[in-house]
Order: structure tokens, then C-alpha cells, then sequence
């Protein structure tokens, strides 16, 4: 079988190809909708896109989490809030027992008929992961459009009021992406900078900072390529190749749904529309835990990104 560049560079520490080693997580992406239009989104979110998540797709999710008896349900986006099944879900995974979290965009809360949602949240123990790429107000506009920063502030203000980013059971994780083709800095630095800034600024406190990486897809390898410095980036993700990232990597731990069903090894895949393969089920409908839990992992060039510097998560950082 011919190795991707990826796999050439990995072949020494893996023997081959790269291979999951359970199913800790499920990643539900339960909509392309967005109130947000970001200039580095992947997934090419916007208002506009219409692709959502059915109620027996969900159902299905359901079935395959009691299966796999996953750790984690994360549920993303789009802004995953805007599906009308949203509330029923979360209800039904924590009724099966299962921890859920919720990837937000923080604006979203701010959108008509979403007033009482912290308040569900809350009541339903579903941790956050929220995005705010900087504490500074030009570096979050210039990313995520005139006015984000503002509304993430007063959507973070209202999640603390309820005890969110203080109690244990109700994690506030904040999301650092660096606002150009550069490598996020040190995760344990910048979270000190985010504590000491959002704090003596607005009194917000968080849980933790996570640092990702840049994927050079969807609109910001438009975004790149429009610059022309898409090979420039890609170089500096390839020579920046840390092989102390490759235990952690998210696609050996988790499985990624998309809004139809259909499965990926992650949400990276599932933007460059490439489902698990080599074998292994690739629909919900078919989800057979035992296949996919140690399946061979479907890599390409773009995996350079969760494998350089300190490495690149759902999760944050890897080293
Ligand atoms: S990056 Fe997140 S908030 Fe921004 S458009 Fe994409 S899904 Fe929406
Ligand atoms: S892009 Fe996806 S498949 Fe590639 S290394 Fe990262 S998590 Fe794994």
C-alpha cells in the first residue's frame, strides 16, 4: 500500500500506518448553521448552510454510545446550539448517563430564544469548550467579525453568574487558534496571559485554556492560499514534526459523526469530507464498536497540523 507523506514520517514510530486504541469520545457534529461566518472555520460554517442533525440520527448516536460506553458525548458544530433538536438530545444523553460537552461560539447564547440556555446548561451539568482566541478585542474581531468580542464577554459574564468557569462540575474550557499561519504559543504561558487579562478587564474566570492549531483547510486555506503563503505554512507544520504528539492524537481516541451519519477519524476528515475507511464501518447505522475501536486511520497531509510543535487537539495542546 503506497504511505502518504504523513504516514512516510510516521512509519518508523508506528511500523506502517497510524491506528486508533479505543473510543473514549463520540463527536457529534450536529450542523453546519452558524451565527458566525469566522475567517479560519474549517467546517465553512456560516448563517447560510442549511445541513443539520435529524432527531433518529440522534437516536442512532444514542444506541452506538451505550455500545462503545464512550467517556464523552461532544457535541459541535456550526453552532450546535441552532439544531431544534438540541435540548432534547442533551436530555437524553444525560438521561443514558453519558457526561456531555458543547463546543460554543459564546455569541450564539446572545441569539433570540436562547436567553434561558446557560440556565439549561447549567442545570444539565454540560461542560463548555468556548472559543475566544484572544483577550484582545481587535485580534477576535478581525477573526470572528466586528462585535464578537463584546458578546463573548457578556456570554462568558452570564456563564460565571451560574457558576460556570468556578464550580467543578461546570468547566468553562476557553479555545486559543492562533489569528495567522503561525504556531500557537505555550499553552501553560498563555493561559496565565487570558487569567490575568479577563480577569483584571471583566472579572471573567474560565477553567483552562486550550491552544489548536490552524488546520490549512475550509476558509482559512482560502484564506491562505489568497495570500499565497499556503506552501510557507505547510512547510513550517511538516518541519515542526514532534513525534511525542502522536500518543495523544484525537483520532486514536475518539470517532467523529457528521450531521448525516456518516463516520470520520475527526472533524478535520469530516471538513475535507474523507470517512473512516480501510475496512471499518462508515455510518451510524452500522456502528460496530468492536471495528472501530482499534481501525487504521484515514491521514493525509493535513495531519502535519496536530503534530507539530506541542500538538493540536479537540482537546488543546498535546505535549
Ligand atoms: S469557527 Fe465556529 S463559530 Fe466560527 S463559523 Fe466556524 S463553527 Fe461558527
Ligand atoms: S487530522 Fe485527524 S486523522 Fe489526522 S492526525 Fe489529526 S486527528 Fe488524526
Amino acid at each position: 500500500m503506497d504511505l502518504n507523506n504523513f504516514e512516510k514520517q510516521i512509519a518508523e514510530i508506528t511500523g506502517g500506518g497510524l491506528y486508533s486504541q479505543r473510543i473514549e469520545i463520540l463527536q457529534v457534529n450536529l450542523g453546519l448553521q452558524c451565527n458566525q461566518q469566522c475567517l479560519h472555520c474549517h467546517l465553512e460554517a456560516s448563517p447560510q448552510r442549511r445541513e443539520m442533525m435529524q432527531w433518529p440520527t440522534m437516536e442512532l448516536i444514542l444506541k452506538a454510545a451505550e455500545q462503545a460506553h464512550c467517556q464523552l458525548i461532544d457535541l459541535t458544530g456550526g453552532a450546535p446550539e441552532l439544531n431544534p433538536h438540541f435540548r432534547n438530545f442533551v436530555m437524553a444523553i444525560r438521561q443514558q448517563g453519558h457526561p456531555v460537552q458543547v463546543r460554543t461560539n459564546l455569541t450564539v447564547l446572545l441569539e433570540p430564544g436562547m436567553a434561558d440556555l446557560p440556565e439549561f446548561l447549567m442545570e444539565h451539568e454540560v461542560g463548555l469548550v468556548a472559543s475566544m482566541p484572544c483577550y484582545l478585542k481587535e485580534n477576535v474581531c478581525a477573526q470572528r467579525g466586528e462585535g464578537v468580542y463584546e458578546k463573548s464577554v457578556e456570554a462568558m459574564k452570564r456563564l460565571n453568574a451560574l457558576g460556570y468557569g468556578s464550580k467543578p462540575e461546570l468547566p468553562l474550557n476557553l479555545v486559543y487558534n492562533p489569528g495567522g499561519p503561525f504556531l500557537p504559543p505555550s499553552q501553560s504561558a498563555l493561559e496565565e496571559d487570558y487569567r490575568r487579562e479577563l480577569g483584571q478587564r471583566f472579572g471573567i474566570t474560565f477553567t483552562r485554556l486550550l491552544t489548536i492549531t490552524n488546520m490549512p483547510l475550509g476558509r482559512f486555506r482560502r484564506e491562505l492560499d489568497r495570500q499565497n503563503r499556503e506552501w510557507e505554512y505547510s512547510r513550517l507544520l511538516r518541519q515542526a514534526f514532534n513525534p511525542e504528539t502522536l500518543p495523544g492524537l484525537m483520532c486514536r481516541h475518539q470517532v467523529s459523526i457528521g450531521w448525516d451519519g456518516m463516520l470520520y477519524d475527526c472533524d478535520f476528515n469530516l471538513a475535507l469530507g474523507l470517512t473512516v475507511n480501510h475496512g471499518a464501518p462508515d455510518h451510524i447505522k452500522n456502528f460496530k464498536p468492536e471495528e472501530l475501536r482499534v481501525r487504521r486511520i484515514v491521514t493525509g497531509d493535513h495531519c502535519f497540523g496536530c503534530t507539530a510543535g506541542s500538538g493540536s487537539s479537540c482537546g488543546g495542546a498535546l505535549v
